[in-house]
Order: C-alpha cells, then structure tokens, then sequence
C-alpha cells in the first residue's frame, strides 16, 4: 500500500514573528516541519510497519521546504518529494489542494495523511480540501486507526473530538488529518539522518503533475499583528496565606473579573 504524507516547512514556534506593513518575518529564527505534521508522519510509518507498505513525504513550497522533507526521511520515509513551482508562491488553499491532490494521484497513494494544522497559516482545511479534489473520503482529527483491510480496501478510524472518540468505517482510498494522541512522533535515528543528509529529492513541477497554474480563490487583503496587551503585574502581600487570598479575592472582585 503506498501512503503519502504531506508536510509544511514552517517558521519554528518559538519564532517571534513581527508583521510590518504587512509583511510577516520571523528574523533569524529557523523553518522546522510543521510540529503536527510529525504526527502525520509517525502514524504513516507505524501503518505501513503494521501493514506493509511505503510512505512518501511531499512538501510544497521552495528550496528550504527539503528541510522538513529531510525530517520525515530521517524519521523514516522512504521517499520524499518537493512539490514547486513559481506559479503556486501565493496559492490560496484551493490551489495548494489542488497540487497535493495530482501528486497522491501521481504516486497511486491509496492513503494521504496530513497534519491537523499547519501552524503558520492555521487554516486546518488542506486535507479536506484535498480529499475533495480527489473525490476521496475525508477522516479528520484521527486519534487511532483500529482496522485497516489493504486488501477490502476499508479503514476503520476513531476521530478525536470535543465529547469524545467517534468511530468511523470509510472505504479506501482515503484522507487522514491526524491528531497527537495518536502517538508520539519517534526521533529520528543516527542512520536515518545520515541517509536524509544524502537524498537526492526531487522536484515536481506543476507540467509534472500534469495541472495548469490554479487560479486563487481567496485573496489575502492584509495582514497585521494583533494590538499589543497591556499588562501589568502586582504581588499581592499579607502576613498569613489566609490575608494574602482574602486580599486577592477583594482584588478579583474589585476588578470584575468574577
Ligand atoms: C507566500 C505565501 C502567500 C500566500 N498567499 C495566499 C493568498 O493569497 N490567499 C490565501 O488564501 N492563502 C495564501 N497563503 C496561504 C496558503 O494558501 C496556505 O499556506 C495553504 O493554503 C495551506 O494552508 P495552511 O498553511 O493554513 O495549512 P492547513 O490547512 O492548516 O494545513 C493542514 C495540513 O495540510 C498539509 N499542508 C498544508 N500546506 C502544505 C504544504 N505547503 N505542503 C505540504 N503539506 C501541506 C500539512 O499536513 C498540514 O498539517 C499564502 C502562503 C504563503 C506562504
């Protein structure tokens, strides 16, 4: 079965990001794979260790999204391919859906597992949207995959959501955004490293995945930082921890906050 699991180069979380006339920089601060794609690419490697199969990583985006493919190759996937070209340097979703779409088809995955989220952009809407192009079922916020018949082409998943764990049967081919629950993503091995460091990727043009430059949909209109907080700080004092609370309630009372 060949899995393909899509993943982000994004701006490290720990980034101060600063917006100025509209544009967003990160300063210094390194591009990693988007953290909860990393979830995405375990659970590929444990399905495909369960029941046989292998997993390509693709990444959209230029030159430096290798990085985050060269994570999932170090992590264990034994493919990976840059998705990239100048005609998708401001795709909206749509577009981006479409790209990831050709390149699951391209490969003949009969699995595409995506992050929740990616936590630049924060849209959460790529794997169902590529699931759309592709006409294939769409399992979001998976937190485990109990059943999977290669063969019956059926998976059975249990979705993650606010009241509990839904359980659902799909038929495959299909697309999975996976949640952290589902495990925790191993670290990448010495001599997986090593063999990232060495991979030739490759790179898929839009001519190569036989689709036309896709036109926006939604245009982005601006971007600014949210308005700075003012914040301020008081230690409370008092001579037992009794006075110190009762003071602090006063506080929290006086202030409206209950
Ligand atoms: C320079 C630039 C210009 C942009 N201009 C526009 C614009 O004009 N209009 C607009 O609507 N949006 C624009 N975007 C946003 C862009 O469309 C989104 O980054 C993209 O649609 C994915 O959405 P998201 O990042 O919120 O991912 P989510 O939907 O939050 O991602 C969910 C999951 O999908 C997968 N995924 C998402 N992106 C990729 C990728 N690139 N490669 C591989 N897997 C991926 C990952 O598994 C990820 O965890 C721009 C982005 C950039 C960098």
């Amino acid at each position: 079965m060949k899995i393909a699991v899509f993943v982000k180069q994004v701006p490290d979380s720990a980034a101060k990001i600063t917006v100025e006339n509209g544009v967003v920089s990160w300063g210094d601060a390194p591009l990693v794979i988007n953290p909860w794609d990393e979830y995405a690419v375990e659970a590929a490697l444990l399905l495909a260790e369960k029941h046989g199969g292998e997993v390509t990583a693709y990444s959209l985006g230029d030159e430096n999204a290798k990085e985050a493919l060269k994570h999932a190759l170090a992590m264990g996937c034994q493919q990976a391919v840059l998705i990239s070209d100048p005609a998708l340097a401001n795709a909206d979703t749509a577009a981006v859906a479409r790209a990831l779409a050709a390149a699951a088809q391209k490969d003949g995955a009969e699995l595409a597992l995506f992050g929740k989220q990616a936590i630049d952009w924060d849209s959460g809407v790529t794997p169902s949207m590529t699931a759309r192009v592709l006409g294939w079922p769409a399992l979001s916020l998976v937190a485990a995959v109990p059943a999977l018949d290669p063969a019956g082409k059926t998976i059975k998943v249990e979705r993650a959501i606010e009241e509990g764990r839904q359980v659902v049967e799909s038929r495959l081919p299909a697309a999975l955004s996976i949640v952290k629950d589902y495990a925790e993503p191993r670290y990448p091995s010495f001599m997986g490293i090593r063999k990232a460091a060495q991979a030739q990727i490759p790179s898929w043009t839009l001519a190569d995945l036989g689709i036309s430059a896709p036109a926006n949909t939604v245009e982005t209109l601006g971007i600014s930082a949210p308005p700075a907080r003012e914040v301020s700080n008081e230690i409370i004092t008092g001579d037992s921890p009794a006075d110190i609370a009762a003071k602090l309630v006063d506080k929290i009372i006086g202030e409206g906050v209950l």
